[in-house]
């Protein structure tokens, strides 16, 4: 029999209207004889406002509480939608995600999965119900509850796809699929039809977060056919598949993003071994580096610039100030007023034109370029916070419009 995973975003299922459209899209499905697997994602906001919640009694949680907490929002999700099915006089069986199977890892706020135990769910299907699973969350090894990171829902729904072997994976969301560019910023931008995994992992990767990343990445590696769409309308969506041929189009998307912070180790001395120490000791700590520049030597000092994500950067700060007799910089400076603004397409492999055709679209709109790195399939600049979204919409104007 046909299988079908679906997974329903916060705002698809932000209050009881929505819940119940979600409701008789899940049951049309049922009706025509294929079985059905859901995860659901929060309501609304639920997830920031237990974030906030938090906040207020203890700012320094331990995230296995957080965990804890934040699980909940899918919880409620989960009973409300099958509530809303049995109105529909359907069977259906909601599941947290340890009732579903899912084991992760032990890293707390932002687990990966290991298995799916899917032998309950395949039961239940047996049984023709509609199993409705909460997203985000999984159970480590010590029985606690773990979730998957901020977004994490789309992961469990590629995940679910993978181990039940499902002929699709439809991620409903609040567009009607994978944009040039984040529309509620780009107001020309255009839906793809059908993107390969490789961009859509560097488009998520760069701030796109239409869907998770690491839901790409599994998907591209368990094969999984994965299709993006409304859950208020029945268009097309963009189906993110393995695209054999590379399309004429150089750059097929526009990224941003904002959880970027830059630090600036100012007049270290020019000697071996310097950028070893610096992010040596950064790599021991898990915390991952992206962007880097290191200045030409004058009068025997370099300064060193990079960039890690805003929650790192504490911590960054705290372990280059424990270390400052071995780096020996006159000044550290540090800033989150930045953002990561990124074109990426398979086609700009060996297109020697495009970084310069990117970097002409900024100086036309009087953008300042503070770092800049490339790779085969992807270009990404650091520019002040505040030009973020001209830049987008100047480099979108260039290569898309
Ligand atoms: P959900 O709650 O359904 O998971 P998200 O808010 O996580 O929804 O993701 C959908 C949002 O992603 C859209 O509303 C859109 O603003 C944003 N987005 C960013 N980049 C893109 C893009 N390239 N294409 C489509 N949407 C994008
Ligand atoms: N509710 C979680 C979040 O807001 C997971 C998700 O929506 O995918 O990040
Ligand atoms: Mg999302």
């Amino acid at each position: 029999m046909e299988l079908i995973v679906q997974k329903y975003g916060g705002t698809s299922v932000k209050d009881a209207e929505r819940v119940m459209n979600v409701a008789r899209r899940i049951t049309d499905v049922y009706k025509s004889g294929k079985n059905i697997v859901v995860a659901v994602s929060a309501q609304g906001d639920t997830t920031d406002d237990l974030i906030e919640k938090a906040k207020e009694i203890n700012p320094n949680a331990s995230k296995r509480e957080m965990d804890m907490l934040l699980a909940t929002g899918e919880q409620i999700s989960i009973a409300l939608l099958a509530m809303a099915i049995e109105k529909l006089g359907y069977p259906v069986i909601s599941l947290t995600g340890w009732q579903a199977g899912f084991h992760t890892d032990r890293k707390h706020s932002n687990a990966r999965i290991k298995t799916i135990d899917t032998e309950r769910i395949q039961a239940e299907l047996d049984r023709r119900r509609i199993v409705i699973v909460a997203g985000f969350q999984g159970i480590n090894r010590y029985d606690d509850i773990t979730t998957l990171g901020r977004g994490g829902s789309d992961t469990s729904a590629v995940a679910l796809a993978a181990a039940l072997h499902a002929d699709v994976c439809e991620i409903y969301t609040d567009v009607d699929g994978v944009y040039t560019a984040d529309p509620r910023i780009v107001k020309d931008a255009y839906k793809l039809d059908d993107i390969s995994y490789d961009e859509m992992l560097e488009l998520a990767s760069l701030g796109a977060n239409v869907l998770h990343n690491r839901s790409v990445e599994m998907a591209k590696k368990y094969n999984v056919k994965l299709c993006v769409r409304s859950s208020l309308n029945n268009n097309e969506g963009t189906y993110v598949k393995e695209v054999k041929q590379v399309e004429k189009m150089l750059v097929r998307g526009v990224a941003r993003d904002n959880d970027v912070a830059r630090i600036a180790l100012c007049g270290v001395e020019d000697t071996p071994g310097k950028a070893f120490t610096v992010f040596s000791l950064l790599a021991k700590s898990g915390i991952s580096v992206d962007l880097i520049i290191q200045s030409i030597g004058n009068n025997g000092k370099k300064d060193i610039s990079f960039t890690v994500t805003e929650e790192d950067l504490p911590m960054t700060l705290k372990l280059l100030e424990e270390n400052k007799d071995v780096i020996n910089a006159n000044e550290v400076k540090s800033t989150t007023d930045v953002s990561k603004v990124s074109i990426v397409g398979a086609g700009m492999v060996n297109n020697a034109g495009v970084a310069a055709k990117m970097f002409e679209a900024l100086y036309d709109a009087h953008i300042n370029i503070n770092m800049i790195a490339t790779s085969e399939i992807k270009i990404s600049v650091l520019v002040d916070r505040k030009d973020a979204e001209r830049a987008v919409v100047a480099i979108h104007d260039k290569f898309l419009k």
